[in-house]
């Protein structure tokens, strides 16, 4: 069996933990920490990188830094995970949500100024497959109608956008780590601060609404309250695993995008006979790797397909269920338009497996196995 995902380990993991464990450096914010921060700022150009448990978290604290309160709406899009919109929820706002472009399935820019009203606060832009959204667009138009942007660029981790990092681009970003994404700990994900004016506040929303860090760095004499916040920092020794991995981030992701070449020239006979779509990515963005996905043509039924792939060995697997259509979505959210798009791709996606370490028989085996499936 191929399975679907395989968390890559570095090798320098443990070497970290155990170090970290010797310096009896086991709470947040320790040596590991720094290291992780500073390269990300580097990496990302970025002001201000904070670790969190989790990209959940990150955009939690989005919500707070935006200020985010009841009765706001934010626009994203429907296809995503649930903590784009849980984060949002959390502090009272109703999510929007807008369709996706046919090419990326990122957030369709040409929809979104319909979506905004006078309560519309923020557009979340989420970095599907690491493909970049039109952050250009996306950019005026918040500048247009006063309002923050931030990029849930959780599967984004070291793609650009016109040169520029996913995550750096908006007024913050979210990265997560978690192990299912190019560069993990396990569970974790970052803040990444882009307007300064947030930074920090961001510390301190991080810190329990304290100002500890501004006491570490000796900028005050005593810590206190200051704010609202929670705890958003993870654990020393989830920072020292994570540096063994931001250490390899580019190999890691050079891997994955010769894996997704390799699928994309593998699958083109298939798209030339009308069978399926592979991705496509637009000029301006260099993408991670992080997914390989095809769409299945219009009215084939997906289920038999998985079945077909898993009876040959390959663990494929479809996506999200579209948020404008899960209980909660329905509930707690606003469709604007008819997400027409969304209701197409969610149910034509199929992913395959992707991840370091797989080779050219796996990616032939899988290629095999997709053309019996689509010949049924
Ligand atoms: C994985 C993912 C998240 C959540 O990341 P966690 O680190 O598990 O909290 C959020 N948004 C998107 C688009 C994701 O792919």
């Amino acid at each position: 069996m191929i399975p679907f995902n395989r968390p890559y380990m570095t090798g320098k993991e443990f070497e970290h933990i155990a170090q970290a464990n010797l310096n009896h450096m086991l709470a947040g914010d320790g040596p590991f920490t720094k290291r992780c921060h500073a390269w990300l700022e580097q990496n990302t150009g970025t002001r201000k990188a904070l670790l969190t448990h989790s990209c959940t978290a990150a955009l939690e604290m989005c919500a707070l830094l935006l200020d985010i309160a009841q009765g706001d709406e934010v626009i994203m899009p429907s296809y995503t995970f649930v903590s784009t919109a849980n984060a949002f929820v959390l502090r009272g706002a109703v999510p929007v949500f807008v369709d996706v472009r046919q090419d990326t399935l990122n957030l369709d820019e040409s929809l979104i100024e319909e979506a905004i009203t006078s309560r519309t606060r923020a557009i979340v832009a989420v970095h599907y497959a690491g493909v970049s959204c039109d952050m250009d667009a996306i950019m005026a138009i918040a500048r247009r109608h006063g309002l923050r942007v931030v990029e849930d660029a959780a599967q984004g981790v070291m793609a650009t956008y016109k040169g520029r990092v996913l995550g750096g681009i908006g007024d913050l970003g979210a990265y997560s780590f978690h192990e299912t994404k190019n560069v993990i700990s396990g569970e974790g994900g970052s803040l990444l601060v882009n307007d300064p004016a947030l930074a920090t506040r961001a510390e301190i929303i991080r810190e329990k609404g304290t100002d500890r860090s501004r006491f570490f760095r000796g900028e005050v004499d005593k810590y206190t309250w200051q704010d609202v916040g929670s705890s958003f920092l993870p654990g020393e020794m989830v920072a020292a695993f994570l540096w063994a991995q931001l250490e390899e981030a580019r190999r890691i992701t050079d891997e994955r995008l010769a894996i997704w070449e390799k699928y994309h020239a593998l699958l083109e006979p298939l798209e030339a006979r009308g069978l399926l779509r592979r991705p496509i990515v637009p000029a301006d963005c260099q993408h991670n790797g992080h997914m390989y996905y095809v769409l299945l043509k219009p009215g084939m039924a997906r289920q038999p397909v998985l079945e077909s792939l898993k009876r040959s060995g390959v663990g494929a697997a479809f996506h999200y269920v579209p948020l404008h259509s899960a209980p909660a979505g329905l509930r707690l959210g606003r469709a604007s338009g008819d997400l027409k798009v969304t209701n197409t791709i969610s149910s034509q996606l199929v992913r395959l497996p992707m991840w370091v370490g797989l080779k050219q028989e796996h990616l032939e085996q899988t290629a095999a196995a997709l053309a019996e499936a689509l010949a049924v």
